[in-house]
């Protein structure tokens, strides 16, 4: 009986750890690796972050040397998977080569979405989403540029702090009126906006921009409906777009929203295709709709689930998701999904520099924020795993033992059961 071949397209987190976690899991068949990028698999994270900012470059690799060094898994990278054929079982690369396979995974991840007016090619325009794009910031944001940044989500003010601590001065446009009132309570937000503008940071709110003209000498005019403003670089932020071209060439199932719509257990609508990380969409528990998930976690959740699936042996449990991002110098971390319906709760006082939310309904925590208090919040964990309702008083108190409650809670739900 001869082992089963696996395809996996893109050579990023996701497919860095379903490879892994195939191997681990004792798969002998042989796996290739198809990734559109010259690098083996990195950590996209620190792009933002370390990688604009720190004197050396850090280490991003996904995987330690010492995977690649056993030669069990075929890395054919600089190559483009341009076309899946379900039916025959095969994907075709750019190149004109053709690969058979017995499963295929999709990780494809997704790409930025763009501004016609702000050409990717631009010498001056910046996206991110790669270590090239990474790089290429890094060096424009010496010699104290003025940069406009479009897009005021976590990605664009994780960039608006790196550029700040460069010596830029940062101009943040966003179409909403406040910062990521989406995923933090109103007061975390206000917080979050006070601190940019301490810090140097205008922050135009609503403001609809006109366009972008190139002036000679390569400045950029950005027109806004309450005036011109001319930088040296502008950064586009405005959220990822799904790789679902090839499933969806190939009439796979996608999400209404975009994405390469998954199961429980990332199977796809084809039996032999699974697909996991940014380029996915799934149903959650609690949510109305199948939805996409960008995350470090997810794409590592998926990925081991996925891999679990094409084993055939039972899948992790789904961890409840999680998310960080730094802001500056401080860490915000975020357990569960938000919803506008929720009422959050805080402990503590954001100026002090440390606070932690509950967000709950009826008592039933679903979304936590903390605000350089990870610590408590992996302490809490478990209520918003079980989705144990709570008595939240206590939580306000300062004397509460977080950890000492939750296990408190735990047990009276347990004996109750
Ligand atoms: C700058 C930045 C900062 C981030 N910061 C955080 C953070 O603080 N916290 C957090 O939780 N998450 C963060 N993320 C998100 C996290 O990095 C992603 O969710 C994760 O990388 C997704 O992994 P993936 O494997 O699905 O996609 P990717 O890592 O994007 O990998 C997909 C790969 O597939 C390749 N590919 C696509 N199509 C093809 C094709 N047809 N043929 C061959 N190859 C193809 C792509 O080139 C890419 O290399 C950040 C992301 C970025 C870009």
């Amino acid at each position: 009986m001869t082992s089963p071949d696996v395809l996996i397209v893109g050579a990023g987190q996701a497919a860095a750890v379903a490879a892994r976690a195939l191997r681990e899991g004792g798969f002998r068949g042989g796996i290739t690796m198809v990734g559109r990028e010259r690098h083996k698999p990195y950590e996209r994270p620190p792009l933002s972050k370390a990688v604009l900012v720190a004197a050396e470059e850090p280490r991003l690799d996904v995987l330690p040397q010492e995977v690649w060094a056993l030669g069990d898994i075929d890395l054919l990278n600089g190559s483009d998977a341009v076309d899946l054929d379900v039916a025959k079982r095969q994907i075709r690369l750019a190149s004109g080569q053709v690969l058979a396979y017995d499963m295929c995974l999709l990780a494809t991840g997704g790409e930025p979405n763009a501004l016609a007016s702000a050409p990717a090619g631009h010498p001056h325009v910046h996206y991110m989403r790669t270590l090239e794009d990474a790089r290429r910031l890094r060096v424009a944001l010496h010699g104290k540029p003025q940069v406009a940044i479009l897009g005021g989500g976590f990605l664009g003010l994780e960039i608006a702090h790196a550029a700040m601590f460069m010596g830029a001065s940062v101009t943040v446009f966003e179409r909403a009126t406040s910062l990521l009132d989406r995923f933090l309570p109103p007061d975390a937000s206000m917080w979050l906006e006070s601190g940019l503008r301490e810090a140097g940071a205008r922050l135009l709110f609503g403001a609809s921009l006109g366009g972008i003209h190139s002036l000679p000498g390569g400045r950029i005019r950005l027109a806004t409906d309450t005036g011109d403003l001319d930088v040296d670089e502008v950064v586009v932020a405005i959220g990822l777009s799904p790789n679902d071209s090839l499933a969806r060439d190939a009439g796979l199932a996608i999400a209404a929203g975009g994405g390469v719509l998954v199961d429980a257990l990332c199977r796809t609508s084809d039996e032999r295709v699974f697909a996991c990380g940014d380029c996915t969409s799934q149903q959650r528990p609690g949510q109305a709709a199948p939805m996409r998930l960008e995350s470090w976690q997810n794409a590592n959740d998926q990925a081991r689930t996925a891999a679990a699936a094409m084993l055939g042996v039972p899948i992790p449990v789904p961890a409840v998701p999680w998310f960080w991002t730094d802001q500056g110098k401080h860490n915000i971390q975020m357990l569960g999904l938000p919803a506008l319906d929720l009422d959050y709760l805080r402990r503590g006082d954001p100026g002090s520099g440390k606070a932690l939310w509950i967000g709950h309904r009826g008592g039933v925590p679903l979304h936590g924020v903390a605000l350089n208090a990870g610590a408590d919040l992996r302490a809490i964990r478990p209520l918003f795993e079980k989705r144990l309702p709570v008595q939240l008083d206590d939580f306000l108190l300062d004397a509460t033992n977080l950890r000492a409650w939750a296990r408190q809670i735990q047990a009276g739900a347990a004996a109750i059961v």
